[in-house]
């Protein structure tokens, strides 16, 4: 399968090398030229979860050699649970638990996967330079990428998180992380700075070539790099498999998903999964007070120009969605000019309008909501005391938001799964206080009376946290990083 720029870049190329690369050379996503038909989605179902992976990966990485070994190596022992992704019912409510793995934060499906595709693109293309991953981090990506590319050979990480923007254990978790190729650095400014400033690094390099005398290439772990999305379809597929199983419904009947929604990416693997013909009902955007997207749906009009907030929700906190670019070229039957123009508005005066044959075509599958902060606080409380179940302020703006678009189709009601996207672990202060409970000193004392409360047990690595070595510590502007990465990072 080929690999076009979602803005028009006059090139195809193969799975392998799209994975490698990363960003396309006008800035642009990598998509499929022909996107994969329906598919036998049936067939699935009762499959493991590596067994839907390795078909699904293949769907759309068909020229990477070996899928099951790729798969193998991403999930095996990886996740504390052999269904990676267990389905949860609490109350009237499907929760898609994505947080079983090392980080506990359901971007490990993807980048335990995107290591072991590198790996293997690079070996399938006799690509014999190290290869350097720049990643922007709203608090998770950073961590999981990290762990997840910790020692593989040929390849060094640096990830950047906004200064005082992630959780105090988001930023333990990445400033303790072991392995010789791994590295973290504080960005002055918010996630969106952050991303800018690691695309222009991008940015400049394609311009004027990496370095001479530096044998390396460049790619990027977050989730505008293919081999990050294809991974996420899986669990969709998956709990679809789970509640068939269950018998909360039959094959071919809607279930609709609602996503806790930053940059797009798990939202859009939803999408992906309903074009290869899983019958995906509705896909719920869920926001913080963030709601730049829920505006978008609403009114077809992207206005990035509006006060940035800070919320319990870190790793959603975010006003420009990159992987929005993706659904802008599929909603416009892939034309890449108007993607393109779209881009070009948004990154000069920051907005953009789609015609309304684009928002009818998006409001063919998308719904759109937003929580505000004492919402989602009531909503953690809630559903602890009526339904029993702990979820994370992530979790619990998709959960609040996935209440107002309950539906029912041939006089039945549609499951509705919500994506529980992190452990409440990671985020024990905010937990703690919208239980109405007093919140401790540290960090670990906090997570120890989350344990006290809930029953259930502080999971292993971030127990062992306060016992880690703080291993980095650096903080650069926004206009420092491309000679950071060249000084520090490839040396
Ligand atoms: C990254 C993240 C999100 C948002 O996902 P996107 O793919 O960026 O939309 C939601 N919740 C958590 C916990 C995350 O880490």
């Amino acid at each position: 399968m080929l690999y076009t720029s979602t803005r028009g870049f006059n090139e195809q190329i193969s799975s392998c090398m799209a994975v490698l690369r990363g960003i396309a050379p006008d800035n642009g996503l990598y998509m499929p030229a022909a996107f994969p038909g329906k598919q036998d989605m049936e067939a699935l179902m009762s499959l493991s979860f590596k067994g839907m992976a390795a078909k699904l990966f293949t769907m759309f990485l068909d020229d990477f050699p070996d899928m099951e070994g790729i798969v193998s190596r991403a999930y095996d022992g990886r996740f504390d649970t052999e269904e990676v992704t267990p389905l949860r019912k609490a109350g009237d409510t499907y929760y898609l638990e994505l947080f079983h793995g090392p980080t506990y934060a359901f971007k490990d499906v993807a980048l335990s996967a995107l290591p072991q595709l590198l790996v293997s693109a690079k070996q399938a293309l006799s690509e014999g330079k190290e290869t350097v991953i720049l990643t922007a981090t709203s608090g998770d990506t950073g961590k999981a990428a990290m762990a997840g590319f910790r020692d593989v050979p040929g390849t060094r990480i640096c990830v950047f998180y906004p200064e005082g923007g992630v959780s105090p254990i988001q930023q333990l978790q990445m400033t303790t992380q072991e392995g010789a190729n791994v590295r973290a650095c504080a960005v002055r400014g918010n996630f969106d700075d952050a991303q800018t400033a690691v695309k222009r690094v991008f940015d400049r390099i394609v311009k004027e070539g990496v370095p001479e005398g530096l044998p390396v290439t460049f790619s990027s772990a977050n989730s505008i790099n293919i081999g990050r999305l294809v991974p996420q379809i899986t669990y969709y597929v998956k709990a679809y498999a789970d509640l068939l199983a269950s018998g909360a419904v039959r094959y071919g009947d809607p279930v609709d998903y609602t996503v806790p929604t930053g940059n797009f990416g798990d939202i859009l693997a939803g999408y992906f999964a309903k074009m290869l013909g899983l019958p995906v009902g509705r896909l719920v955007c869920a926001s913080n007070d963030n709601r730049v997207l829920t505006a978008f749906f609403e009114t077809g009009v992207y206005d990035r120009n509006r006060p940035f907030y800070r919320t319990i929700s870190p790793s959603m906190d975010i006003l420009v969605s990159s992987n929005l670019e993706r659904m802008l070229y599929l909603a416009s039957g892939g034309d890449t000019g108007f993607t393109a123009s779209c881009m070009r508005r948004l990154f000069g005066e920051g907005v953009y309008t789609v015609p309304a044959g684009i928002r009818e075509k998006l409001a063919e599958t998308f719904s759109a909501g937003y929580a505000d902060e004492a919402e989602v606080r009531a909503t953690i409380g809630r559903v602890f005391r009526e339904d029993g179940y702990l979820v994370d302020p992530h979790t619990a703006v998709a959960a609040a938001v996935s209440g107002r678009f309950r539906r029912r189709e041939g006089g039945k009601e549609v499951p509705n799964v919500v994506l529980s996207t992190a452990s409440p672990f990671k985020f024990p202060q905010a937990v703690l206080e919208a239980l109405g409970e007093s919140v401790p000193e540290t960090e670990f004392q906090m997570m120890g009376k989350l344990s006290g409360l809930s029953g259930l047990p502080v999971p292993e690595n971030l127990a062992a946290l306060p016992f880690k070595e703080v291993r980095f510590g650096d903080c650069v502007g926004k206009d420092g990083l491309y000679d950071y990465v060249m000084e520090k990072v490839c040396r």
